[in-house]
């Protein structure tokens, strides 16, 4: 795609972004943007772990150890022991990370025995897929598109406020998975709200029925 600036006879200048026509200072904050941009994808794939690179796990599933993760602490924390000698398990010995929106689960290597456990970033509860399959979500991802939409944004606003953080991004379709989720609860719930406030106003109405026929 186009990006250039044209010099006109004259010295007038035309700034080109991507084949279109815009200002001398969209043109180089777009620039700008571009370059940040390539920086940030060049950090992300400097730290990639060597012992990841031979080993069978999908491309998309390799993970780079830096920036920031939310976790539950205590839950995790609570896993950091080997499956198989029960030695105390370190952050640092992290091998592969599989990251599912906002969760984790970390492959760690044991120091004591080699072996390699599974640790979860966070608990995860069951919900049924649109073709009714029970599938698992983690609960930090159902909650951080609870409030996302709670205060009006979307994917991508939720996005820059992660990227700001350095938290890795939320990918958009497991974003509209989610959305579903919390669609079906808060659409049950405002249900059962709407009833319960029906059946209040029903009561009060026979309650106070001689006070409102007064008025009339
Ligand atoms: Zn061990």
């Amino acid at each position: 795609m186009s990006t250039k600036v044209i010099e006109k006879p004259g010295g007038k200048k035309i700034y080109m972004y991507k084949e279109k026509h815009v200002s001398e200072k969209v043109y180089y904050h777009r620039l700008k943007c571009k370059e940040n941009a390539k920086n940030l994808n060049k950090r992300n794939n400097v730290n990639t772990l060597a012992s990841n690179l031979n080993s069978n796990v999908n491309e998309n599933q390799l993970i780079v150890l830096h920036g920031r993760r939310l976790i539950d602490i205590e839950y995790m924390g609570k896993q950091m022991f080997c499956r198989k000698c029960k030695e105390i398990l370190a952050l640092e010995d992290i091998v592969h990370e599989k990251r599912v929106m906002l969760a984790s689960m970390f492959d760690v290597k044991c120091r004591e025995c080699g072996a390699l456990t599974t640790v979860c970033s966070d608990k995860q509860h069951q919900v049924l897929s649109i073709k009714d399959r029970k599938v698992q979500h983690f609960d930090v991802n159902t909650s951080i598109v609870f409030g996302t939409l709670n205060t009006g944004l979307g994917n991508s606003h939720l996005n820059k406020i992660l990227s700001s953080v350095d938290v890795p991004n939320c990918n958009a379709a497991s974003f509209r998975n989610h959305e579903k989720e919390v669609g079906s609860a808060t659409w049950k719930l405002t249900d059962e709200s709407c009833k319960n406030a029906i059946a209040l106003e029903r009561q009060l109405t026979i309650e106070n029925i001689e006070k409102i026929t007064s008025l009339l």
